[in-house]
């Protein structure tokens, strides 16, 4: 699906501006500055489609992009922004809520994990909220190439501790490096066979 063309469709502030649910879709959350945006664009090899979104403003849209015809790789905004104001957190929590809960075609969620910060309080609660709304989800760990072995295997550790928590995770993880490439080709093809199944 990757090697067809990538579109952005739309950024979506309120459940009614979805697109019609008519093919199945993956979505991608994580704390503000995990480095979704540049896994977003690793995977799509296109620098740029998916925009830096730790500023209040921007932390309020759904992002749709189409994966060809087949599916939809969704760009959800970043939480744990510290200086999010307090109507902000409340507005776009509401809208995730209803997003996970109400959204048939998504086939899986892939939470996003900064390899040097490992699962924080934040980060907690949105797996909680995935196992409540039943959403399959996977842990990719991002930025890999900023830490050594020794720390990584630490904070892999720690994540799959955490993920014994949550049974609607998958216990394998996705560790990644959107600088290196590390990981990009893995996450493309379980996106793939997700779009296809
Ligand atoms: P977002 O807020 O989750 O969309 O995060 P961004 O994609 O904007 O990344 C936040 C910061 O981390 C930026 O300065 C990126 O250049 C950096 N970053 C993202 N991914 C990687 C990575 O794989 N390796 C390294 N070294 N830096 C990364």
């Amino acid at each position: 699906l990757f090697a067809g063309p990538v579109d952005f469709v739309k950024g979506v502030v309120a459940m009614d501006g979805l697109p019609p649910a008519d093919r199945p879709e993956v979505c991608f959350a994580g704390r503000s500055n995990v480095g979704k945006s540049s896994l977003i664009n690793a995977l799509t090899g296109r620098k740029g489609i998916a925009r830096a979104s730790n500023t209040p403003g921007r932390t309020q849209e759904i992002n749709y992009f189409a994966l060809g015809d087949h599916s939809y790789l969704v760009d959800l905004p970043g939480y744990g922004y510290a200086q999010a104001p307090v109507a902000v957190v409340a507005k776009w929590q509401a809208l995730l809520k209803q997003y996970l809960a109400g959204r048939p075609t998504l086939r899986r969620a892939f939470a996003l994990i900064d390899a040097r910060h490992g699962v924080k309080l934040v980060d907690h609660e949105i797996m909680t909220l995935l196992d409540r709304s039943a959403v399959p989800f996977q842990v990719v760990v991002t930025k890999a190439d900023k830490i050594g072995a020794t720390t990584l295997a630490a904070t892999l550790a720690q994540v799959e501790s955490e993920l014994q928590r949550h049974p609607a995770a998958f216990p394998e993880l996705v560790v990644t490096s959107s600088e290196k490439g590390r990981g990009i080709a893995t996450l493309r093809a379980i996106i793939d066979g997700l779009g296809r199944g």
